[in-house]
């Protein structure tokens, strides 16, 4: 059975030019810290992959710092160690639609401040200027520019603005948002930037940390070793997978303009289908900006899991909201922190589009939600047509 993949925003598969750098670069022998010409030649990969996700955020390459992915560049940049112009940021403002690795992986402890969401996703901005009146010291804020459940897009530059005009700073969770819309320094606004390898088409377990500019600086490394990374992250470097994610990146950011009108075409047709077969679905942040490959939504009456189960069956791979480690249909933060109520949050699904989607992946996504919901349909109330 030829499977219909629709879980970009889980992991994208790799692209082709992604597997050739890799499969070129296992042969390199060397350590990247080695003098010889083996340990430059290994080198030489890591750096050209530094240019190109330099490139993607437009960045400057000696700024960007190599991770095992988002969730350690999130880790790294979420510690009251770093110090910018007004210095050390006392505090940590979060969103309450952040992700798990920003809202867990903080070092603020109770100096972290979860700031709410409207019914869009979208922060509440009065919530932030309240926030940021207070007097309690420079703050760190860290936003998504896209949301990995729903795909709705932060207004992260006016954010960065008023964090900025009230000392602190901004990390951007640009995980989802880079490689798909424009996401550089220039249009956040961000004084750092967090990418992730997997979710661009590169191999899993590479992720980068890209800082704005030399005048952030951080005394504490969050791994201590040999000083790789600029001191942040001792370790040798994963070679193949950084060689990798540049190649990703680069391929992502070639073909980005033309994707996003091609998937955002697919995607608003799939949004039709859906709503042709189930007029009572709910289609979340629709009211917002969104990435053009994301769609979040459910159907009343019809819980996540059975549907996952059921498209799995019939050859696709959608997702519940976020990946959860234990395989299991978490209740999603997400949906919570937007109000939707714990009945319509049981039938959260999401399809996520990428480079790999066609417009017969949404003729499978129409035909197969069509098969279910005239299967459960015959056992549920809620379903049966009236
Ligand atoms: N931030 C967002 C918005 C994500 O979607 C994810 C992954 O789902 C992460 C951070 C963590 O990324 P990684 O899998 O590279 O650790």
């Amino acid at each position: 059975m030829t499977r219909v993949y629709l879980d970009h925003n889980a992991t994208s598969p790799l692209r082709g030019p992604a597997r050739a750098k890799m499969l070129d670069s296992l042969r390199a022998a060397g350590n990247p810290s080695s003098i010889h010409a083996e340990g430059r030649a290994a080198r030489a990969l890591v750096e050209a992959a530094r240019e190109k996700i330099a490139a993607l955020v437009g960045g400057r390459a000696r700024d960007v710092v190599f991770t095992s992915g988002a969730t350690e560049a999130l880790n790294l940049a979420l510690r009251p160690h770093w110090r910018g112009p007004q210095g050390a940021p006392t505090r940590l403002l979060l969103p309450a639609a952040e992700h798990v690795a920003a809202l867990d992986g903080h070092r603020f402890g109770d100096r972290a401040e979860i700031l709410p969401v409207d019914s869009n996703g979208l922060l509440d901005l009065a919530a932030l200027d309240a926030a940021l009146a207070r007097a309690d010291g420079p703050p760190l804020l860290c936003l998504q520019a896209a949301n990995n459940e729903t795909g709705v897009l932060q207004p992260v530059t006016a954010v960065a603005e008023k964090v900025h005009a009230a000392g602190g700073l901004v990390v951007c969770d640009a995980v989802q948002a880079a490689g798909r819309v424009a996401c550089t320094f220039e249009t956040t606004g961000a004084d750092m930037l967090v990418v992730s390898s997997h979710k661009l088409g590169g191999p899993q377990g590479a992720g980068a940390l890209v800082l704005r500019d030399a005048a952030l600086r951080c005394d504490r490394p969050l791994i201590r070793g040999g000083g790789q990374e600029r001191g942040f992250r001792a370790g040798t470097e994963n070679v193949a997978a950084i060689a990798g994610f540049g190649a990703a990146a680069e391929d992502a950011l070639a073909h980005r303009g033309e994707e996003a009108g091609r998937l955002a075409a697919l995607r608003d047709r799939l949004e039709a289908e859906l709503l042709r077969l189930a007029p009572a679905a709910t289609i979340f942040g629709a009211a917002a900006p969104r990435l053009p490959n994301t769609t979040a939504f459910a159907i009343p009456g019809l819980s996540a899991e059975t549907a996952l189960m059921a498209f799995d069956l019939a050859g696709l791979a959608l997702s519940s909201g976020s990946a959860c480690s234990s395989g299991k249909v978490k209740r999603s933060h997400v949906l919570a922190a937007m109000g939707v109520s714990d009945d319509l949050t049981r039938s959260a699904l999401r399809a996520s589009l990428g480079w790999t989607s066609t417009d017969a992946d949404v003729a499978a996504f129409s035909v197969a939600l069509g098969d279910i919901l005239a299967r459960i349909g015959r056992k549920s109330a809620v379903l049966r047509p009236k």
